[in-house]
């Protein structure tokens, strides 16, 4: 559309410009042939002595020069002495060249009419000083004016076929326009109605190539999000259908048998201890949705040490009830930027995860150290590894290397994708290296902000 405006203003400017240029041309040599023989004939006026009909008639038959359409002197008041038509002798002729001429100006006009370009020029008779009179010629040229009709009507012509050109292109343009804006609305009622893998091509290198192009992209991270929840919906409610399950079949027998008062406290303690992974499994689906979803909260500038120290201290009894023993190796303190909330989750679930998959007397080594611009927190524990191929798997949702074990110590393979989720929200890097058998060492990274903050 901008190109047919464009086109269409660039026309009409040319159109105006070639007529004004036209115009201008014959103007300006017209011009100074007319004021030239006025100057002639006044030059030869201004010296006679005598001012009549006769004489001035006499002087200007003898100016072979002066040949005009009409010739008119009148004496300084307007008064016409001579008329080369012979209309106006003896009366004041008011031409409004004749009194710019009388009031000591060369006045010059023109203008084209009915084929015809009609030029008039006057100029004053100074005779000792003053003004004695004028002298007005008029020209009355149809050869010109042919020459500047053939001129205007070829440019209106031009202009014509020209504008037409721009019509029938605008007229095409838009059509093709719409086809391909149709084209995206027909995608976009697709895509409402679900089917995400819908793409659109209106080829072409313009907006709206860019349009469809945003288009595609926006559906296709459609696409890929819609895939996510639907996976998503679907473990979470494998996940937490199994512990329903066992709770079903736990609350069938105790309803079913006659047993005994110690079995029937065993299958209730079991049942408790399944609701309490279920109360786990949804805290932490909870938790993994607001990371998901939420803005991050408000971050601020907060040293390491204390988070960590609050974490082994609630984990310690933990891991004394496993034989774990938690190292804190604790030596440069940094500050970062984060909320304590989400310090506090990362290193929990990492040093809960040390625990969880170490051996009898194994430990937990937490190392918090520092590089130029980066603070390394490092979990390091001797427990049973994880082999190589399920390295790039352990930060997934509900990915668990070991099911059963997992289940037994209440895992539910969510709490590495929520420590991975909230480092990256928090322009940290987290890497893992493990040797099965022998141990495994988490190490998270952030960008140190070397700033005083109140000790806590
Ligand atoms: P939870 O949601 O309660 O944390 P989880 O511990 O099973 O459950 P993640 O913390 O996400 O889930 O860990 C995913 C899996 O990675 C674990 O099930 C476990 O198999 C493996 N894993 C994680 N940390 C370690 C570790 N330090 N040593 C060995 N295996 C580990
Ligand atoms: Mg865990």
């Amino acid at each position: 559309m901008t190109y047919v405006v464009i086109t269409a203003v660039v026309l009409i400017a040319l159109n105006l410009v070639c007529t004004r240029l036209s115009q201008r041309l014959f103007y300006e040599n017209k011009e100074s042939a007319m004021i030239e023989k006025c100057q002639l004939a006044s030059d030869e006026l201004s010296t006679l002595d005598v001012w009549n009909n006769s004489t001035v008639s006499n002087v200007l038959g003898q100016l072979e020069s002066l040949r005009a359409s009409r010739l008119i002197v009148t004496d300084q008041s307007g008064l016409c002495i001579y008329d080369s038509t012979g209309t106006s002798l003896g009366s004041y002729t008011l031409l409004p060249e004749i009194l710019g001429a009388c009031h000591g100006n060369d006045v010059f006009s023109w203008k084209y009419h009915d084929g015809a370009m009609i030029s008039r020029a006057s100029t004053p008779i100074i005779s000792y000083g003053t003004i004695a009179g004028c002298v007005y010629v008029a020209e009355y040229d149809t050869s010109q004016g042919a020459v500047i009709d053939l001129l205007l009507h070829t440019i209106a012509r031009i202009t014509v076929i020209l504008e037409i050109g721009v019509f029938l292109f605008a007229l095409l343009y838009s059509r093709h326009f719409s086809h391909r804006m149709r084209a995206i609305l027909n995608s976009m009622h697709i895509i409402q109605k679900g089917s995400y893998d819908q793409k659109v091509s209106v080829g072409g290198h313009d907006e709206l190539t860019i349009l469809a192009n945003e288009f595609n992209d926006l559906t296709e991270r459609l696409q890929t999000s819609e895939e996510k929840r639907r996976r998503f919906v679907s473990d979470a409610s494998h996940e937490l259908k199994t512990p329903l399950a066992s709770i079903k079949l736990l609350t069938d027998s105790i309803l079913q048998n006659d047993m005994d008062a110690e079995t029937m406290r065993e299958f209730v303690e079991d049942i408790g201890s399944e609701a309490e992974r279920l109360n786990r499994m949804t805290a932490k689906l909870l938790s993994l949705t607001r990371v998901d979803i939420q803005e991050p909260p408000e971050s601020e500038l907060i040293r390491i040490f204390p988070t960590i120290n609050r974490v082994v201290r609630m984990l310690r009894p933990v891991a004394e009830r496993s034989s774990v023993e938690i190292l804190a190796e604790l030596e440069q303190d940094s500050t970062v930027l984060i909320t304590e909330d989400d310090l506090y989750q990362i290193v929990f679930n990492l040093i809960e995860n040390g625990i969880k998959y170490n051996r009898t007397n194994g430990s937990v080594t937490v190392r918090v150290d520092r590089t130029e611009d980066f603070a390394r927190l490092t979990v390091a524990d001797t427990g049973v590894g994880i082999p190589e191929d399920a390295l790039d798997h352990i930060f997934e949702r509900f990915y668990r290397v070991d099911k059963a074990r997992s289940r037994q110590t209440g895992g539910s393979g969510l709490g590495l994708a929520i420590v991975r989720a909230i480092v990256q929200r928090n322009r940290g890097d987290i890497q893992v290296e493990s040797t099965p058998g022998s141990g495994t060492v988490f190490t998270v990274t952030f960008p140190i902000f070397d700033m005083e903050v109140d000790e806590t």
